[in-house]
């Protein structure tokens, strides 16, 4: 299951063989390493197209350097639960390249969290950020501890016990984290508190994803969401559709998802599902938005409970059984891996025109395929879900300038940047014979500054 289609010449025989090669040794030294394999795959795959041009990217060793991340940083995180029991957790934090600017990714706090987990998405981050045209490199941090179930106050002890040991990794311009998987504002609050408390100064730039009253841009919270819907608004105008009218399915039910589902309503489209990872519900009227918020923003419940307060509603527990609902659009936002090729064929048969990541590579390898040779629209997450590390680039931009601009203006900016992104995604695919293949264009994009900042700077 070839994502690129090749043409054959010798040079890009060269080019696959060269690819395999250093895959082969990405594979040995980081094996079982599953989800960072597969991420690295998809982009190596991507590449040979211009390393058959551009040889320059071949003889400098670009792709090893790029595959190896500058620095791994894992450390241990005590903290006392409620009870006053001990408990410890892993933390991590991987700065993937500081070609084009300090590190900038999210944190992840989720049970599944890993080397290879933060390593695939630190990976990941490297070319989105450069995509988004803003100065920022590429990292990742998080821990396997769990937010569900903890108190207010464990969450506090928790993470001030994670930033205690992260403060000597990260300023602003040096390494810039933000939320993820389970780390929201309130996290990003008591990181930042503790940061502040242990600097002895205010470096407001150090994390991104504050509250707006301390620092934080507007837009920030809405902006992957809205950005996911931006874009995939891009790619239905090229072919002659739009939201409006259309039926779609959602999954997830956090920051992400909830932000795509209001942007999209407000485009005219009906999203009828959404999901927490137990479970997913079906509104054939239309999802309630209000409850999905107050459920998930304020009450901190699972998405279960929708029914008791829309009994017309259905919940059904089963998390991928959402891709069987027949939809015109499909947005995955919850998490890695979430659309298997089954899942994808099903999204298939039921007519899906278009699909955007709005989660983190949530489409398998083989359900990548399956939508490009169905002619479904795919727009990959590096390139769909960058709206939100694009409005943290301008988060870092005003609290340099220590100033704050309006939420019309950082919306315009971001739908900028989005339409940007999917411009140069789609040029890229077409000058390296992909045309409409944005799997390809986004990573040939991406990677094609960070490796000429690479090749200007020298071997380091
Ligand atoms: N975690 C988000 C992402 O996957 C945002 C990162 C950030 O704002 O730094 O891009």
């Amino acid at each position: 299951m070839p994502i690129v289609k090749e043409v054959n010449t010798t040079e890009t025989q060269f080019a696959r063989d060269y690819v395999n090669e250093v895959f082969e040794t990405v594979k040995k030294r980081n094996q079982n390493e599953n989800e960072f394999l597969q991420a690295v795959k998809e982009v190596f795959e991507s590449l040979i197209p211009i390393l058959a041009k551009e040889p320059q990217y071949i003889s400098q060793g670009i792709l090893e350097r790029i595959v190896e991340p500058e620095r791994i940083i894992s450390f241990r995180v005590p903290w006392v639960d409620d009870k006053g029991n001990v408990k410890v957790n892993r933390g991590f934090r991987v700065q993937y390249n500081s070609a084009i600017g300090p590190y900038k990714g999210g944190l992840r706090f989720h049970p599944s969290v890993n080397a290879s987990i933060i390593k695939f998405l630190g990976f990941e981050q490297i070319f989105k950020n450069a995509l988004t045209g803003q100065p920022i490199g590429g990292g990742k941090g998080g821990s396997d501890f769990d937010p569900k179930g903890k108190s207010d106050g464990e969450i506090m002890r928790f993470t001030q016990s994670f930033m205690t040991e992260l403060c000597n990794y990260i300023g602003p311009d040096k390494d810039v984290p933000a939320g993820d998987i389970g780390v929201g504002s309130r996290e990003i609050g008591y990181m930042f508190g503790q940061y502040k408390r242990l600097r002895g100064g205010y470096e407001a730039g150090v994390l991104t994803g504050k509250g707006v009253g301390y620092g934080g841009s507007l837009v920030r919270t809405e902006a992957t969401g809205y950005g996911t819907v931006y874009f995939v608004e891009e790619m239905l105008k090229d072919k002659g559709r739009s939201f409006k009218d259309s039926t779609v399915v959602v999954s997830g039910s956090g920051n992400v998802s909830i932000y795509a589902m209001e942007k999209a309503m407000e485009l005219g489209a009906k999203v009828v599902a959404c999901s927490d990872s137990s479970g997913y519900i079906y509104d054939e009227k239309g999802i309630n938005l209000e409850t999905v918020k107050q459920l998930k923003e304020v009450e901190r419940k699972r998405i279960k409970e929708y029914v008791e307060i829309h009994p017309h509603a259905k919940y059904v527990e089963e998390f991928s059984g959402i891709w069987s609902i027949p939809c015109d659009i499909a947005l995955p936002c919850a998490t890695q891996n979430e659309i298997d090729e089954n899942s994808a064929k099903t999204l298939v048969s039921n007519g899906v025109v278009a699909v955007g990541e709005g989660a983190n590579m949530p489409s398998t390898l083989e359900a990548i395929s399956v939508f490009q040779e169905n002619n479904v629209l795919f727009g990959p997450a590096k390139a769909a879900n960058a709206g939100g590390v694009s409005v943290s680039a301008l988060e870092m931009a005003q609290n340099s300038a220590r100033l704050s601009w309006s939420f019309e203006e950082v919306d315009a900016k971001l739908k900028d940047i989005m339409k940007n992104i999917y411009k140069e995604s789609m040029e890229a695919a077409e000058n390296y014979n992909a045309p409409g293949n944005l799997v390809l264009g986004a990573n040939i994009a991406g990677f094609k500054k960070v490796a000429d900042a690479m090749i200007s700077q020298g071997v380091v």
